[in-house]
């Protein structure tokens, strides 16, 4: 077996251990995969090993990934910061966004989704960590955020998604982790809206605090196609 077959599997294994021990069922989280950085080949092997979502930071490397992966049936997320003038290839060929912040970019997504497609399932990206982090909205604003996108015709509000400041210590993730949940719950008792169902937090080196604090969705690049090299 290939390495990234290997670790598809022990990944697997520490979400189904994580997801026990907070009494959750394991199928409740989703993996990601998240290959930026990592060339095509290295979908193919992860896709061949059974991983059908993936995750993507820049919209050029990939909207190329979607395109030439468009007949095997993956599911592109987009997970990157996103400038408004790049909001249209990204509209166009990922299923979800998961960093949407400022209305702006949301009202763009909406107008260039093409009618052909099903509606683009957004996350709001939620700034947990203060100035740790300059991505994501600030946490007082995320409610109405929530609800602007959910007026948009062509986006489904999906949930709340968080990257918060890097931390060794597991107390210091799930405070953070914590965060997010609790807003999240305030958010659906107020809009009650049933496809609000996801929480899209945890990475490589944390997934087991997010999991614990009820993440629906981990993000795991690192712990599947290895170290990136940005050189
Ligand atoms: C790169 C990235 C990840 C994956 O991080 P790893 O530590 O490699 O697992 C997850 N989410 C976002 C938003 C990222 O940019």
């Amino acid at each position: 077996m290939s390495d990234i077959a290997d670790n598809l599997q022990a990944v697997q294994a520490r979400i189904r251990l994580a997801a026990d021990r907070a009494g959750r069922l394991p199928d409740t989280v989703r993996l990601l995969a998240v290959s930026k950085t990592w060339p095509l080949a290295s979908v193919l092997i992860a896709a061949a090993a059974g991983q059908r979502a993936f995750g993507e930071n820049y919209v050029q490397e990939g909207v190329e990934k979607a395109q030439a992966t468009s007949t095997l049936g993956l599911e592109w997320h987009f997970i990157g910061p996103l400038q408004s003038n790049k909001t249209r290839p990204v509209a166009e060929h990922f299923s979800w966004v998961h960093s949407v912040d400022r209305e702006k970019i949301a009202e763009r997504l909406s107008a260039q989704r093409p009618e052909a497609l099903p509606p683009l399932q957004i996350c709001v990206q939620v700034n947990v960590s203060g100035e740790a982090s300059k991505s994501g909205c600030a946490p007082a604003d995320a409610a109405a955020l929530c609800a602007a996108v959910a007026s948009l015709p062509r986006l489904t509000l999906r949930g709340l998604m968080a990257i918060p400041e890097a931390s060794d210590d597991p107390a210091a993730q799930q405070a953070a982790f914590a965060r997010l949940r609790e807003l999240f719950a305030d958010i659906r008792s107020t809009l009650s809206l049933p496809s609000f169902d996801t929480l899209s937090m945890g990475m490589s080196h944390d997934l087991e605090a997010a999991i614990a604090e009820g993440a629906t969705i981990v993000r795991i690049g690192t712990a599947i196609f290895g170290e990136r090299n940005y050189a």
